[in-house]
């Protein structure tokens, strides 16, 4: 049925979400019946829970399962396996028992997004294209540019002005061209889509995307593995577009089918979003199945800064089919969840992490998690790439003068 230029033990295709149409595993992403997004689908993998135990800490230990072809065509800067953290002091704090935080801070480019950058750059290099790209909220900017250095391909990053300046700097190091837009994410993302098609650039997050979400999902993979092959019964995932949360349901679907872990229909999904740009959170209080774009996103959590979120739906029906919830929270409420996981477990994480931890506090709080779940807290990016609205909540410094005396009285 599909035909392949490379051998490999198993072999993969797209289908696509919405027609189930099957289509070859090449520079595309959309339906050419329905233009529904394509899925990655793979054929004839033959693992078992042994098959990782030995391999490297990174995320391709579970190389059958991503839609890289060849290994020489792997860019691999040392992403994922971060650690699974049982949270027991946060645990106490918030009245869970068996807390979890997937610290996903300590990535190489200190977010997640090294997981679905570092795949759809690989793929960029396996199809060919001479130049990679994204349309970035902050994070993936920096995700992409450092694959990109590694695979020494040129990198284009559209993103809005008023990102974070550490986010800023950071690509600009890994040597990106970065295209500062005056305007939202959405603007970003609606000129990096044209600039891609019309020069024939591999942008990660939209022409690549097919393969980019096989990234996140390793997110699933992993804590899977951590947690010894059980299903957790709640996890919470901070939302922008929706990608990861979809891509972790599939993982999660993936190692059912592969006969890797239990049923994973009872576990239960939380989309996380920040007030000031909550449009999956609207839909779900409505009950509608499809998202009203925010058009002004407003929030210090700017990695989530998504105001017309390309997976909104799936999110929507992802919330559906596992019984999840969805939940925002305020600056105040994000920027204390962030000092909150600091305080207790000792990880620091940006506002997306915030916006996690408070929609779970949140929740217990109102009695809809229970004290015994298993819960699994994504924490997806790092403190120290946004730490300019922190200082309003943390104690001032006073510098003082080099005298032990005065000193001595303040350390009590
Ligand atoms: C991009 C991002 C998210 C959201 O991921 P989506 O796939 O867009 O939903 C969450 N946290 C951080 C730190 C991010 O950079
Ligand atoms: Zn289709």
């Amino acid at each position: 049925m599909i035909s392949r230029m490379i051998p490999r033990l198993n072999s993969i295709h797209l289908e696509c979400r919405e027609c189930g149409k099957i289509h070859e595993p090449d520079f595309r992403y959309v339906c050419e019946d329905c233009f529904g997004p394509l899925d990655v689908r793979y054929d004839g993998v033959s693992v078992n829970r042994d098959t990782f135990s030995g391999r490297a800490h990174t995320y391709w230990r579970y190389y059958e399962m991503l839609p890289i072809l060849d290994k020489s065509h792997i860019v691999d800067i040392g992403s994922g396996m971060t650690p699974l953290m049982r949270a027991d002091r946060l645990g106490d704090e918030l009245g869970l028992k068996n807390l979890y935080i997937k610290n996903d801070s300590v990535n190489p480019t200190f977010s997640f997004k090294d997981r679905p950058a570092g795949v759809a750059v690989s793929k960029a290099t396996e199809l060919g294209l001479k130049a990679v790209g994204c349309a970035s909220t902050g994070n993936l900017a920096s995700a992409t540019a450092a694959h990109a250095a590694k695979a020494g391909l040129p990198c284009h990053v559209f993103a809005p002005g008023d990102i974070e300046v550490p986010k800023i700097a950071q690509a600009l190091s890994y040597g990106a061209n970065f295209v500062a837009v005056d305007g939202t994410y959405d603007d970003s993302n609606r000129i990096a889509a044209q600039i891609g098609e019309q020069k024939g650039i591999g942008i990660v997050n939209i022409n690549l995307r097919s393969y980019y979400v096989e990234g996140s999902k390793t997110l699933a993979y992993e804590v899977a593995e951590q947690l010894n092959w059980e299903v957790p019964d709640r996890l919470v995932v901070p939302v922008g577009s929706g990608a990861m949360l979809n891509a972790i349901c599939k993982g999660f679907e993936e190692l059912d089918e592969l006969g890797l872990l239990g049923d994973v229909s009872s576990m239960r999904m939380v989309a996380a979003q920040p007030l000031g740009c909550a449009p999956v959170v609207d839909a779900y209080r409505k009950n509608q199945d499809i998202v009203q774009p925010v058009e002004r996103p407003e929030t210090v959590a700017k990695s989530l800064a998504i105001g017309d979120p390309g997976d909104g739906r799936y999110v929507l029906k992802r919330l559906k089919q596992y019984k999840g919830h969805a939940e925002d929270s305020n600056d105040r409420e994000i920027l204390n969840g962030i000092t909150l996981l600091a305080r207790t477990e000792g990880i620091f994480t940006e506002p997306a992490g915030g916006v996690a931890v408070a929609v779970l506090k949140k929740m217990v709080e109102d009695g809809k998690i229970d004290r015994d779940e298993k819960v699994v807290c994504y924490i997806t990016g790092n403190g120290l790439k946004a730490t300019e609205p922190l200082m309003e909540v943390l104690p001032k410094l006073d510098v003082m003068k080099a005298d032990v005396e005065a000193i001595s009285a303040v350390v009590k």
